[in-house]
């Protein structure tokens, strides 16, 4: 029925935008590699496919980790691989009705998680139904979307692939019991359109309203518009006195973007403020550097683009890790007071002869960082999988039929 056409099922959670952003990554890149060969479904199955009150782990997501302290402790206490395996268990009993009939209705040749809560659960809920039916289950992979820091429930020793992005992520992985064959090293799944050539930087800047005379610092806060961007823009404004121009998207931070939009700045700057735009490709690729919060969306992108990066905070626990990696890969620095960003800004795009050198330094390490490719890597990995799915399903049907063909010879 389905005309050799295979589906791959990823299951993602709104809870914070990179894991949508890491499925509709990849369903990009197979569409561009096998075109209709695969049918990609994505789906939020914590939400459409689980019954109260598990369906609301967004809303729960979106309120524990606006109170650090809270997301803290919900954190920490689910990272003992003994307690979350008992909580799996104990939720499993009253969720796998609903996700074994979902399983029915996708019926996917491939299940693959960009969650951190849908490895356990699935995997036992896919295991426990194709025993049913007295056939394999489908082959399951886990996409890993935090950078570094990563939860411990992003690990289950029982999926047939676990995709990290850094190495770091490798060890974890190995530490959580996930055999290390099993594990491969790509980078994240990010946009294929990061890895498209782009227009002459003067030309997107004329494009974006930005000018080609002066270094141009880009501004952002996650999907969301998070953290002191306002106050920035203001220290930036006051230290450097027009010498740069600021590009702030704003996301769906809609009262940031009216304030920047009807302020003077009294420094003179050229500040461009946008609100969520759907090219953010063209902003990195237009601007020298960015100043953002640690989300492993941004500064996978901003790698990719190669550019100096400036942290300015980030979310508690899982872009903790995040820090470093920029820190200690000398492609920028973590500050999050306004005042020293501005400082920190003056002397990276400043005239001295030993800055300049040092910040072209930071662009090439930036750049050489970058997994553009990894999203297709990734994809190719995936159908292959399916591939061997379909050879092993081939050679278990044959030997089904093998003794048949002897008994009836003989
Ligand atoms: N983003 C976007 N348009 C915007 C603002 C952000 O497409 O106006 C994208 C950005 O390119 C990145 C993602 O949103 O891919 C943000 O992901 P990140 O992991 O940095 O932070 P999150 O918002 O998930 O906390």
């Amino acid at each position: 029925p389905k005309g050799g056409q295979k589906t791959v099922l990823i299951m993602m959670s709104n809870t914070g935008g990179g894991h949508k952003a890491s499925a509709e990554a990849l369903q990009q890149a197979f569409r561009e590699e096998y075109g209709d060969q695969y049918k990609i479904i994505i789906v939020d199955m914590w939400k459409e496919h689980t019954p109260a009150p598990f369906n609301t782990l967004c809303d729960s997501y979106s309120f524990l980790v606006r109170h650090s302290i809270l997301w803290r402790l919900t954190y920490n206490m689910m990272q003992p691989r003994p307690l979350h395996r008992s909580y799996f268990a104990a939720v499993n009993a009253a969720v796998s009705r609903q996700l074994s009939a979902a399983f029915d209705a996708y019926d996917p040749d491939l299940v693959v998680s960009v969650h951190p809560l849908m490895q356990h659960i699935p995997v036992r809920v896919l295991a426990s139904r194709a025993r049913a039916r007295g056939e394999a289950p489908p082959p399951f992979a886990t996409v890993v979307t935090d950078f570094t820091t990563c939860h411990n429930t992003w690990f289950y020793p029982a999926v047939t692939r676990c995709f990290v992005p850094t190495a770091f992520c490798r060890s974890l992985a190995l530490e959580n019991g996930v055999p290390a064959d099993k594990i491969t090293v790509h980078g994240l799944p990010i946009r294929p359109i990061f890895s498209k050539r782009l227009p002459a930087k003067a030309t997107l800047r004329r494009k974006l309203g930005l000018v080609n005379d002066a270094p141009a610092i880009l501004l952002v806060g996650g999907g969301e518009g998070m953290g002191k961007l306002e106050a920035t823009v203001r220290e930036l404004d006051a230290r450097l006195q027009g010498s740069a121009q600021v590009a702030v998207i704003c996301g769906r931070n809609k009262k940031l973007l009216n304030t920047l939009r009807s302020t003077v700045w009294p420094g003179g700057s050229h500040v461009v403020a946008v609100g969520f735009v759907d090219n953010v490709h063209e902003w990195m690729a237009a601007v020298d550097t960015i100043i953002t919060k640690a989300g492993p969306g941004t500064i996978a992108e901003a790698l990719i683009s190669g550019l100096p990066i400036l942290l300015n905070g980030n979310v508690p626990c899982q872009e903790e890790g995040n820090i470093p990696y920029v820190v200690e890969n000398g492609v920028g620095a973590f500050e999050t007071d306004p005042v020293r960003i501005a400082d920190i800004m003056a002397t990276w795009l400043g005239p001295s002869p030993e800055a300049r050198a040092e910040f072209a330094a930071m662009a090439k390490r930036s750049k050489a960082l970058g997994r553009p490719r990894a999203v297709y890597n990734i994809a190719r990995d995936l159908a292959g999988l399916v591939e061997s799915a379909k050879e092993l399903a081939v050679e278990v049907a044959a030997a089904a039929a093998a003794p048949a063909r002897r008994a009836c010879c003989s």
